[in-house]
C-alpha cells in the first residue's frame, strides 16, 4: 500500500526541549516521504491523508527504550520486536547485549533489517552472547571473549552497534570477578563507544564497577534491590554514584524481572537522584509481569515521584542521546517523524516491581500511535495474561 500524508490533530508536544512543560495544542502534517512537513493550528489535511485524533493528549520524539532483549530465535530470552515496539509506542529499540560477535549476523539479517521498528544493539562482550541466557553464562572464562572478531564485527557493524555490553554479576562471571568488565572497557575504549554494564549479586561490586567507568557509560538496572547491590544501603556507594551520576555516567532504569525497587527508586528520587534513561529489560520473563510494557515503566517512575517532563526525557531524547541519535529540532520541518501520541489518564492499576514490592498507579501513560516516517501504528499498553505460564504471547516459550 503506497503511504498516505499523516495529519495528528490536537496534540500537545513535551520533551522536544528537555525536561520543559507541555506546549499548548498542535495539529502536525507528516509527509508520503515521512518528512514532517507542515506544525500549526488548523492545518488542513492534504488529500487521502491518514487523520490520527489526539484529542488533547500528548506527543513526543519516539519512545526510546535503552534496555531490551528482541534476537528472538537466537537467544532463548528474547521476544519479539513488536513485542517491545511501535504496537507498544516505542520507535527505537535497543537490544543489551543479546548479540555477541558470533551471532551478531542472523540478529542483524534476521530481526533488525525486517523490523518496522529502529533496532540498535549493544554488543555482548560475550562472544556467545544470551543463546542459553543464565544457563550457558556468555562469560565463563577468557575463552568466552574474543577481542579481534569483537571489534571487527563492531566496526563492520558501525551503523547498529552502539556500545559494549556487559554483564557484571556473580551468576554471570562465577568467580571470574571484574576482569571481564576492564576487558569490555578496553574493547570500547578502542571502538570509542560507550559500555553498558550490568550491576547486580556482587561480586564485582556495584563500587569497583563504577570506578572503570567513564562519562558517557551507563549503569543498567540502577535501582535494583538486591542485597549488596541496592545504592541505598550503603552511603558510600550512594555517594560514589551520586558523584559518577554528576560527572555523566548514565544511570538506566533497565527494570526486568529482577532489577527494580520500588523502594530504592523513591528513596533515590526523594534524594534528588534521577534515572538518567527510563528502560524495560523487556524479555521472555519479564513481559507479562512484572514488567509489561515501556508505558507501565514509564508510569512506575512517574509513581515514585518523577516529574512528567522529567519521565518523558528520561524516555526519548536522553536514551537518543546515550547511543547517538539525534536530538535536537525533531518537530522540525523536514525531520523525519519519529513520533509517540499518548494521553496521561487516571488509573488504580495494581502493579509489582522486581522485588515482589506492590504498587497502585494513580496515572498512566497510555500510547496510542507510533508514527515512524509514513508508518502510523496503533500502539496501546500490553494486557498481561495473568498468572500465565507461557511467558511470551508468540508462544514460542515456556
Ligand atoms: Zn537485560
Amino acid at each position: 500500500m503506497a503511504p498516505s500524508p499523516i495529519l495528528i490533530r490536537n496534540v500537545r508536544p513535551v520533551g522536544f526541549t528537555p525536561n520543559t512543560a507541555p506546549q499548548a495544542a498542535t495539529d502536525i502534517l507528516v509527509g508520503t516521504d515521512g518528512l514532517i512537513k507542515q506544525v500549526g493550528p488548523s492545518l488542513i489535511a492534504s488529500p487521502g491523508a491518514q487523520v490520527i485524533d489526539g484529542g488533547g493528549g500528548y506527543v513526543s520524539p519516539g519512545w526510546t527504550d535503552l534496555h531490551a532483549h528482541v534476537w528472538h530465535g537466537g537467544t532463548d530470552i528474547s521476544i519479539k520486536p513488536r513485542h517491545a515496539g511501535l504496537e507498544r509506542g516505542v520507535t527505537t529499540i535497543v537490544d543489551a547485549g543479546s548479540a555477541g560477535e558470533a551471532t551478531f549476523h542472523g540478529f542483524r539479517e534476521y530481526i533488525i533489517e525486517p523490523a518496522p521498528e529502529r533496532i540498535l544493539a549493544f554488543l555482548n562482550i560475550g562472544s556467545i552472547g544470551l543463546v542459553a541466557c543464565n544457563r550457558v553464562s556468555e562469560l565463563i572464562d577468557i575463552r568466552s571473549i574474543d577481542i579481534d572478531r569483537t571489534l571487527a564485527v563492531a566496526e563492520a557493524n558501525r551503523d547498529l552497534i552502539v556500545g559494549i555490553k556487559c554483564r557484571a554479576s556473580h551468576v554471570i562471571l562465577g568467580s571470574w570477578g571484574i576482569t571481564p568488565v576492564k576487558v569490555a572497557k578496553k574493547v570500547a575504549k578502542i571502538l570509542k563507544l560507550p559500555m553498558m554494564i550490568h550491576v547486580g549479586e556482587p561480586p564485582p561490586t556495584y563500587d569497583e564497577i563504577l570506578e572503570l567507568l567513564r562519562p558517557g557509560d551507563i549503569i543498567t538496572h540502577c535501582f535494583n534491590g538486591k542485597a549488596g547491590g541496592s545504592i541505598i544501603e550503603d552511603e558510600d556507594l550512594w555517594d560514589l554514584v551520586s558523584k559518577c551520576a554528576d560527572q555523566g555516567i548514565r544511570l538506566d532504569v533497565g527494570h526486568g524481572g529482577a532489577s527494580f525497587s520500588f523502594k530504592v527508586a523513591e528513596v533515590a528520587i526523594e534524594r534528588g537522584l534521577m534515572p538518567f534513561s527510563i528502560s524495560t529489560d523487556l524479555h521472555g520473563h519479564s513481559l507479562n509481569g512484572p514488567v509489561w510494557d515501556m508505558a507501565t515503566t514509564m508510569s512506575k517512575l512517574l509513581s515514585v515521584g518523577m516529574p512528567f517532563e522529567a519521565v518523558v526525557t528520561a524516555s526519548t531524547t536522553a536514551p537518543m542521546s546515550a547511543v547517538g541519535l539525534k536530538t535536537e529540532n525533531l518537530l522540525g520541518i523536514g525531520t523525519k517523524a519519529e513520533l509517540t501520541v499518548f494521553d496521561l489518564v487516571g488509573s488504580d492499576l495494581k502493579v509489582r516491581d522486581s522485588q515482589g514490592a506492590t504498587a497502585t498507579l494513580k496515572e498512566m501513560f497510555e500510547p496510542r500511535w507510533a508514527v515512524m516516517g509514513s508508518n502510523a501504528v496503533r500502539a496501546a499498553r500490553h494486557m498481561p495474561k495473568e498468572g500465565t505460564a507461557v511467558v511470551c504471547t508468540c508462544g514460542a516459550h515456556n
